[in-house]
C-alpha cells in the first residue's frame, strides 16, 4: 500500500514535471565548462535541487543558461571581457517575488596587446562598408538576443577543426597601428578547404557573408549557448538546419579581415562571449 501511494507521487511529481526524489535522478552527462573567475570565463553556480521547479537566473539583465547537473540545477554564467574584476552579482528569480542576489568574486586578467597587419580597406572603412558593417551589427545583436527555452543536450563540445589553438581569446588587438575590439574568439590554424564540425547539436540561426567575419555560420545550442565559425571558403549549410554534433558545416578559409587562413570560433553565454577553450576537451596542441 505503501509502495502504491509512493508511486504515485512520483507519477504526481513527474505530470508536475519534477522529479520524483525517492527514486532520485540519473547521474547526468551535460559536460560542465570549466569554471574560470575572470572576465571572458565562466561561473557555474549551484542554484537549487533539481527536484524543485528550474529558477530563472539573470546577468546584467541577460538570462542565463540553467542544467540540471547531478540532482542540481547549475547555473553556467558567462562573465563578459568588459565585467569589472571584485564583487559582482547574478540575479536567482524562483517565481513571483522571490529574488536572490548571489555574489561571485571577479579576479582580473590582464590580456596582452596583439598588432596584426591586415588590408587597409579592414581598418579604414569605406563609407559604403561601414554602412554594411553597421547593418551586420544591427543583424547580429537581433540573433544574439533570442533565448530559446530548451537546453542543449551538453555542453561538452568537441573541436570544430583539428589543428594548433591559438590562445589569442581576450587579446586587445591593433589592426594597422589602430586600436580595435579585442578578439572574441579562438583561432584554429588549418589549412583551406578543410572541413569544419559544428561543436555541439544545435540550430543554424545565420550562414552568410559578413565585412569583417567572411563566411560565417551561427549556432543556436539552446538557452543563450550559441557558437560561431568565420572566415570559411565555403558555407554547407543554411539558416533553420538541425545540427548533430560533428556534423559538417563548412570549409575553413580566409575570407574577411584575417592575416591568413584559419577558423575563427567563438562561444556565447547569456550574451557574453567566453573563451572557448573551457568548453573543449583538453588540447596537447594549444600555442
Ligand atoms: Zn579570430
Amino acid at each position: 500500500m505503501l509502495h502504491a501511494h509512493t508511486d504515485f507521487a512520483c507519477r504526481l511529481a513527474a505530470l508536475l514535471g519534477l522529479l520524483c526524489p525517492l527514486l532520485g535522478s540519473a547521474a547526468t552527462t551535460v559536460g560542465l565548462p570549466q569554471p574560470r573567475l575572470v572576465p571572458g570565463g565562466i561561473a557555474v553556480i549551484a542554484v537549487g535541487p533539481s527536484s524543485a521547479a528550474a529558477p530563472e537566473v539573470f546577468q546584467d539583465g541577460h538570462r542565463v543558461l540553467v542544467v540540471d547537473a547531478d540532482s542540481q540545477w547549475q547555473a553556467i554564467v558567462g562573465l563578459p571581457l568588459s565585467l569589472e574584476p571584485g564583487e559582482q552579482f547574478v540575479e536567482v528569480r524562483r517565481g513571483g517575488s522571490d529574488k536572490e542576489k548571489r555574489s561571485l568574486v571577479i579576479e582580473s586578467k590582464p590580456y596582452a596587446t596583439q598588432a596584426l597587419t591586415v588590408e587597409p580597406k579592414h581598418v579604414d572603412l569605406s563609407k559604403k562598408d561601414l554602412a554594411r558593417y553597421n547593418k551586420e551589427s544591427k543583424r547580429l545583436a537581433e540573433l544574439f538576443s533570442n533565448f530559446t527555452a530548451k537546453p542543449p543536450p551538453t555542453l561538452a563540445f568537441g573541436a570544430p577543426v583539428d589543428g594548433l589553438r591559438s590562445s589569442s581569446f581576450g587579446l586587445r588587438r591593433v589592426f594597422n597601428g589602430q586600436s580595435r575590439n579585442p578578439h572574441t574568439g579562438m583561432d584554429i590554424a588549418a589549412a583551406t578547404g578543410t572541413p569544419v564540425a559544428a561543436a555541439a547539436a544545435g540550430i543554424v540561426i545565420e550562414a552568410s557573408n559578413y565585412f569583417f567575419n567572411g563566411n560565417t555560420v551561427i549556432i543556436d545550442h539552446g538557452q543563450g549557448l550559441i557558437s560561431l565559425y568565420c572566415h570559411l571558403s565555403r558555407i554547407n549549410v543554411s539558416a533553420g538546419q538541425h545540427m548533430s554534433q560533428g556534423q559538417n558545416l563548412g570549409l575553413v578559409g580566409a575570407t574577411g579581415r584575417v592575416t591568413g587562413p584559419h577558423l575563427h570560433f567563438s562561444v556565447m553565454l547569456n550574451h557574453a562571449w567566453v573563451d572557448p577553450e573551457l568548453f573543449l576537451p583538453a588540447a596537447s596542441n594549444t600555442e
